[in-house]
């Protein structure tokens, strides 16, 4: 069976109280809820804040992620934040190619690849970020895009490494917009994911690696969304913010 994700990206919001305040508000429930869901729950904090979470989260399976690393490991790239750092401080996972950091930072499916190869070198996992804009999917290209979106970042892996990646599909036009895709579009797309996977990697992997939706999931909608056969969870953004909206949602599973 495959792992079910609940992702939590706090974007760049909540000082470090804040921050502590809602790692432990969630971290609490990992006896209860939590555990009867049998959900890995990870939490996405600013970088000046993941030290302090990755604390409060120490002595539990919940973990805490980065939302953007360099793609170099240490050196003289002033403001950049070093995967091997943050490894040091407790972190376990980094988000890479969310479509904030493509549109506005001008990331690129290359830069992801070599963002994944240094995060996975650090020890870190990854949540690998996919999916199309409005004019693509209006487009009817929104297969293609996704595709190239996981064979330019994901090709050179090792069976390895393919183990450490999560994917996320998170349409763009859905990300904070309050308007999430159908699960009947959320499943297609996972499904065609998957058979990209297969073809890179084969049916094991294709199988085993968790596929988790992203994009204006909330309480409401969380459960339609996490039922269908080939969506694995989610990675939440503005829901995330509010421990009781998070739980619900981690309830959904
Ligand atoms: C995100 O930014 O990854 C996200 C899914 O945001 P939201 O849930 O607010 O749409």
């Amino acid at each position: 069976m495959r792992r079910k994700i609940i992702a939590g990206n706090w974007k760049m919001n909540l000082d470090v109280q804040e921050s502590i305040l809602l790692a432990n508000a969630i971290v609490q429930h990992e006896k209860g809820l939590i555990k009867q869901r049998d959900a890995k729950i990870i939490l996405f904090p600013q970088i000046v804040n993941a030290h302090a979470v990755a604390h409060v989260l120490r002595d539990s399976d919940l973990k805490t992620g980065l939302q953007n690393i360099s793609v170099h490991q240490f050196g003289v790239y002033t403001g950049e934040v070093s995967a091997l750092a943050a490894k040091s401080i407790g972190c376990q996972y980094a988000l890479v190619g969310h479509s904030e950091r493509r549109n506005l930072y001008g990331e690129t499916n290359d830069t992801c690849e070599s963002k994944i190869l240094t995060a996975l070198n650090a020890g870190l996992k990854v949540i690998y970020c996919i999916g199309e804009t409005l004019d693509e999917r209006d487009s009817g290209e929104h297969f293609h895009i996704v595709e190239e979106q996981c064979k330019t970042a994901l090709k050179n892996l090792d069976t390895e490494g393919i183990e450490n990646i999560v994917l996320a599909y998170e349409p763009v036009w859905a990300i904070g917009t309050g308007i999430n895709a159908t699960p009947e579009m959320a499943q297609e797309m996972h499904a065609f994911i998957r058979g990209v996977v297969k073809s890179i990697f084969g049916q094991a992997i294709a199988q085993h690696i968790s596929i988790i939706y992203g994009g204006s999931c909330n309480p409401s909608n969380a459960k339609s969304l996490f039922s269908c056969e080939d969506i694995d969870g989610g990675l939440i953004g503005g829901a995330s913010l509010k421990s009781s909206e998070f739980l619900q949602i981690i309830e959904s599973i």
